[in-house]
């Protein structure tokens, strides 16, 4: 760090001390020429969430692609504009609140498969035939029973002591 008077490149740091939030670090530094004193404040810059997809590529995580993915599945159906966005929202800060910066698509895939589970059957039912892809109908048929079984545990009076 170079000095601000001198612009000298021999400078040291006399006291190092953590934000209260931890988020950054400030230093209180002198140059060991012109022993003027200055203060830096050290944070991590994070570099943008990524997505590792399932062929291995890596790409930036895109907010409008979250977003199209989500609108096709609930298209027709009763869930709103208001409950789209919260819904991207939710999932985009769960994704950045992670400690690594790469999540892999099937994780992604996952959080909007869960939540929508909760919100429209249906368009989960559209969702996880997109997103899991598949491979025999069969696999469809399970999931799409595992889903109308527990639409019918909705309806079941609640006789457990919670
Ligand atoms: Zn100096």
């Amino acid at each position: 760090m170079d000095c601000p008077d001198c612009g000298t490149d021999r400078t040291r740091v006399v006291d190092t001390e953590p934000s209260a939030d931890g988020a950054s670090v400030r230093r209180r530094r002198e140059c060991r020429q012109c022993t003027f004193r200055f203060t830096t404040y050290e944070r991590p810059e994070w570099d943008s969430l990524q997505v590792k997809k399932r062929d291995g590529t890596i790409e930036p995580f895109d907010r409008a692609k979250l977003r199209a993915g989500i609108e096709r599945a609930v298209e027709k159906r009763d869930v709103s504009e208001t409950r789209v966005t919260s819904l991207v929202d939710d999932i985009e800060s769960t994704l950045q609140g992670r400690e690594t910066r790469i999540v892999s698509s099937s994780l992604v895939g996952e959080h909007v498969s869960d939540r929508l589970r909760d919100i429209d059957k249906v368009a989960y039912i559209r969702f996880v035939s997109v997103y899991k892809a598949f491979s025999e109908p069969e696999e469809f048929l399970r999931e799409l029973d595992a889903v109308l079984d527990a639409e019918v545990d909705d309806f079941e009076p609640a006789t457990r002591d919670d």
